[in-house]
């Protein structure tokens, strides 16, 4: 068993901040990272709102300077998903599937999954092309890729996805836009986009040349529409499986006593933004280091 203060799980950007800010303080956290470090800000096309960037930066771009900075100040990234946190009276058990470590206090930093296309049956032969990250579909092009979706990540899924030689149909089965209205602009002003309202996919078969044919109702009509990939983007919800039930019953109290924080998206319901989990991060981070006290100091040496 391997012991340590301080544990992080994800290393998106609310936990990398978390991470960094810890490190500078002279404490050495555990930070776990089961994909790609930076999370789901991988998937954002242009972002615009975070300060320092007059000019907008890729989210793919602002996920790897996190991520060289968090390594510049010394933070080690450990590759492996946290499979459980549990807490044992005095402490919280986190395991991985080659470990198990004995930690102190944790920052659940996990983050969010994607909702999945629960009307409709996926045959397993088309399992590798519907996807629910963008990031996924990077290596894609001179594709038609159909998006389903009404809200921003629809749209900025669109924008990102042409922009790397593909063609896009955006399906709305309502007619209610649900993405900032300068998305919607940039969408009708972009090449090889259409966006089709009143349009649910009923069915999904396999087409031509490894494709797949989406059965549709569009109003009042049946649609059918070729295409090579399928990508969904119809919400998202906080990622917990990780939190033991015995964690979840006590979490308000582990949370008062400063040894339980949960960061970013996993907690911010529609406020899933990269400067609040960034500033989450930071937040708790200080408090960890306000609260580091002898308690903690029995928790420093590392043992097998
Ligand atoms: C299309 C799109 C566009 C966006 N555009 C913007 C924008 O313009 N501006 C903006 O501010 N925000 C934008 N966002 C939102 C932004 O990406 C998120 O708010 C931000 O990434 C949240 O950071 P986080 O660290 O809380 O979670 P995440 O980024 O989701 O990171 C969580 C991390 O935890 C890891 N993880 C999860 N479970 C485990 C486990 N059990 N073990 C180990 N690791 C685990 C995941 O692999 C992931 O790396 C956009 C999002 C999308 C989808």
């Amino acid at each position: 068993m391997k012991i340590s203060p301080v544990a992080i799980i994800g290393a998106g950007p609310a936990g990398l901040a978390a991470a960094i800010q810890i490190q500078r303080f002279g404490i050495a956290p555990l930070v776990f990272e089961m994909d790609t470090p930076g999370g789901l800000l991988r998937n954002a096309n242009l972002v615009e709102n975070y300060p320092g960037f007059p000019r907008g930066i890729a989210g793919i771009k602002l996920a790897r300077l996190m991520e060289q900075q968090a390594a510049s100040v010394g933070v080690h990234l450990t590759r492996s998903r946290v499979e459980r946190l549990d807490w044992e009276d005095t402490a919280f058990r986190l395991d991985t599937a080659q470990d198990a470590f004995t930690v102190r206090r944790v920052i659940v930093a996990t983050g969010t999954r994607p909702r999945t296309l629960n009307d409709i049956t996926i045959p397993s032969s088309l399992a590798g092309r519907v996807a629910y990250e963008v990031f996924h579909l990077f290596d894609v092009k001179d594709a038609h890729i159909v998006i389903v979706g009404a809200g921003d990540a629809a749209f900025d899924y669109a924008l990102n996805l042409v922009g790397r030689g593909n063609t896009v149909t955006i399906l709305n089965r309502g007619d209610e836009l649900k993405c900032l209205p300068l998305l919607w602009e940039r969408t009708k002003a972009a090449p090889r986009i259409d966006y089709k309202p009143h349009t649910a996919v009923v069915a999904l078969e396999p087409g031509a040349d490894d494709g797949l044919v989406l059965r549709c109702i569009s109003g009042r009509d049946n649609l059918s529409i070729q295409a090579d990939y399928l990508l969904g983007a119809i919400g998202r919800q906080p990622r917990l499986e990780v939190v033991s039930p015995r964690v979840r019953e006590q979490a308000a109290s582990l949370e008062r006593s400063a040894l339980l924080y949960f960061i970013g998206d996993v907690k911010n319901g529609i406020y899933r933004q990269t400067s609040i989990a960034v500033g989450d991060g930071i937040r708790a981070a200080m408090q960890i280091c306000q609260e580091y006290n002898h308690r903690d100091t029995e928790f420093t040496e590392s043992s097998q």
